[in-house]
């Protein structure tokens, strides 16, 4: 015999005193069956009921066939009553949801010959996926409109039960019914927009439905996918806009409506300093080039801490103008947490090959990096405290 699944009978039923009439495991995870189930289990889009049976967790709920899983948080035993209770927060919030896309699906196909081709019921938004092109802003707010004009309407949302022979006689939009299905059909009426086969939760007025909030719709799938919040979500998202904001204006100080103004300042601003960094540090480069090009001998070297790859590469541009015979190495340091960066190079008049120093030095320095010819350069590692690049000349 089927499990009776209370969810169709009576959906406002939130605790429910039944009995454990089979208990298994599959996969490890322990489940039991119910005579009568107030929890719905995953399908159409609609993820499955939470809640307790005789106070454990209940984790997970899936058809089997005629039958209901509801998997566990550990095992119950068969053959003993058992107190049902489900997670009614999440159980409206689901019907909200739910009833919210069969209100959106139908007035978009009845008024804008949009189908419907996916439902998608996620954690923090919903989804349906729709033919045609994506919808300008305007029309999206359009569609918005219209749907919240059919909650403030407030039609009673019915199900009742046919005969698959009879659906023939009504104006049911989608046909569509499980492979195997046999026996009667379950029907859900939005009176004057929808009705459709359904075996999901839903509200039972429209205008339990509070508000529709259509988030965007972008391309997908050769498609569309239109995003919405419907009751306590579109609240809920709202409650943290407003925490945002808040945040905003407190670091900001001032209001949302002079937020861009002072972005645009402060990203002036940047872009002047900026500007003044890369003067200054072309200006450093300068004088270090000088002071480094005064030292005797072949091969100069320096640890820079505070310098970047980009400077190292101008201090040795300065550098190699003036002693076009030496070799110069440079080690820098940038970035939070710091990092090292390793530079070395020969001038037009030197050694045509540097890779022995730059793997000495790499490797001292703990980098990742490599060269050709007159240059080497690595990145990453620290420069141990004081430690010369070069051995002094003897
Ligand atoms: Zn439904």
């Amino acid at each position: 015999m089927p499990d009776r699944r209370l969810y169709h009978e009576d959906p406002a039923a939130m605790r429910v005193e039944t009995r454990i009439v089979e208990a298994g495991e599959l996969d490890g995870r322990p489940w039991v069956r119910l005579e009568a189930t107030p929890f719905y289990p995953e399908g159409g889009g609609q993820p499955a009921d939470r809640g307790t049976i005789e106070g454990v967790a209940v984790v997970d709920v899936r058809s089997r066939g005629a039958e209901v899983l509801h998997f566990l948080e550990r095992p119950l035993p068969a053959g003993v009553a058992a107190v049902a209770v489900l997670d009614a927060d999440r159980r409206f919030d689901h019907s909200q949801q739910h009833t919210a896309q069969h209100a959106l699906t139908a007035l978009l196909l009845e008024r804008h010959g949009r189908r419907t081709t996916a439902f998608h019921l996620g954690e923090t938004y919903a989804a349906i996926e729709i033919a045609g092109n994506v919808p300008s802003e305007q029309t999206l707010r359009g569609w918005e409109i219209e749907l919240n004009a059919e909650v403030r309407r407030d039609p009673p949302v019915r199900t009742r039960w046919v005969e698959p022979e009879a659906m023939a006689e009504l104006p049911v939009r989608s046909r569509g019914l499980p492979d195997g299905h046999t026996g009667p059909v379950r029907l859900v009426e939005i009176e004057g927009l929808d009705l459709n086969t359904c075996g999901g939760t839903h509200v039972v007025h429209l205008g339990q439905l509070q508000l529709v909030h259509l988030l965007d719709a972008t391309p997908a799938r050769g498609g569309v996918r239109v995003r919405f919040l419907a009751g306590n979500r579109v609240f809920r998202r709202l409650h943290e806009m407003l925490a945002l904001e808040a945040g905003l204006k407190a670091r900001l100080g001032t209001g949302p409506e002079e937020f861009s103004q002072v972005l645009e300042k402060w990203q002036t601003e940047r872009q002047r300093l900026a500007r003044r960094v890369r003067e200054l540090e072309a200006e450093r480069a300068e004088t270090l080039g000088a002071e480094l090009a005064a030292e005797p001998g072949p091969h100069l070297g320096r640890f820079l801490p505070g310098a970047g790859p980009e400077l190292l590469r101008a201090v040795a541009g300065a550098v190699l103008e003036r002693r076009p015979e030496a070799v110069v190495a440079l080690v820098g340091e940038d970035g939070d947490p710091p990092q090292g960066c390793l530079l070395v190079q020969a001038g037009p008049h030197g050694p045509e090959d540097v890779s022995e120093i730059g793997v000495r030095l790499r490797d001292r320095l703990g980098a990742k990096g490599g060269g050709r010819g007159r240059n080497f350069q690595g990145r990453g590692g620290r420069w141990p405290t004081g430690e010369p690049l070069f051995e002094p000349e003897p």
